[in-house]
């Protein structure tokens, strides 16, 4: 397993961890100030600095990407819908292949329209097989391409409104289907804090193993959890043993970064992002 405690060269940052503290031009210009050698960049973030702006400056500072955050929710109340979400995944892939990332991270979506609280059913199978296939329409064009799908399995709390793929299991037996040959084109994006609690984690890591582990996510699982989505700790500060499964995903051949990628409206949003930068330096050497 990887010595991460004398340097942060396998640190990479979801760049929502300090989304409320800056845009992303200023998160890249500290980064780089930090010797963080990726990002993981969100959507709305890029659009809201500019696409091109962006990778130029990705280039100027020799900052990669770890992953591109996201694609998916592909579950639609009709057709047109479905062709919308088609759409809009294209354009995450055309975007990710601008910026260099070398994988779209999905979340893959479940009961449509969930998030504001109105589904427009309440089928989850249904959900489920428009989410399969969703992606495999998403892939063809991914393989064209050429930039990698990260299925990214959501913790079950998750599953009317994000994600109705909720374990590695699930996650792996779609990638199984759509991608026998294990050609890269499609694997998963693993974040410790929707899997941890799993008792096939580790089984299912080994399973995957390096060709289908695109990318690995560390946060903390607080005591107690406040909100369901935005009460994400900071590495060491809650009960995920993140240098066991640090270790399992490892000997399963990984040895990308991890991406530390935390939510955290009633505390490190609050606090100025040097001091967040700083500590997830500090913890990725002491923690991770
Ligand atoms: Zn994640």
């Amino acid at each position: 397993m990887r010595d991460f405690s004398q340097d942060h060269r396998w640190l990479s940052l979801n760049t929502a961890t300090v989304r409320k503290q800056w845009p992303l031009d200023r998160i890249i210009e500290e980064c780089a100030r930090r010797d963080i050698r990726a990002i993981s960049p969100w959507r709305d973030q890029v659009a809201a600095v500019g696409l091109d702006k962006v990778a130029r400056q990705l280039r100027d500072t020799g900052i990669a990407l770890s992953g591109y955050c996201r694609g998916g929710f592909f579950p639609a109340a009709d057709a047109a819908g479905h062709q919308a979400a088609l759409l809009d995944n294209r354009k995450a892939i055309d975007e990710a292949k601008t910026l260099g990332a070398p994988c779209v991270v999905l979340v893959v979506g479940s009961l449509p329209g969930a998030l504001t609280g109105k589904p427009a059913y309440t089928d989850i199978g249904r959900a489920r097989n428009e989410v399969f296939d969703g992606i495999a329409a998403a892939l063809e064009y991914a393989r064209q391409v050429g930039m990698p799908l990260a299925i990214e399995p959501l913790h079950p709390m998750q599953a009317a409104e994000r994600a109705c793929v909720n374990t590695l299991e699930h996650a792996l037996d779609i990638c199984d289907a759509l991608d026998p040959q294990h050609s890269g084109a499609l694997g998963v994006a693993l974040d410790i804090y929707h899997v941890w609690w799993d008792p096939k984690l580790q089984q299912q890591i080994a399973r995957a193993g390096a060709a289908r582990l695109l990318a690995y996510h560390v946060c903390d699982w607080l005591l107690p959890t406040r909100d369901l989505l935005n009460d994400r700790g900071m590495m060491g500060d809650g009960v995920v043993e993140l240098k066991k499964i640090r270790g399992w995903v490892e000997e399963a051949g990984y040895q990308g970064y991890s991406e530390v990628e935390i939510f955290s409206e009633l505390d490190w949003w609050q606090r100025p992002g040097e001091e967040v930068l700083d500590t997830c330096v500090s913890r990725h050497r002491s923690a991770v």
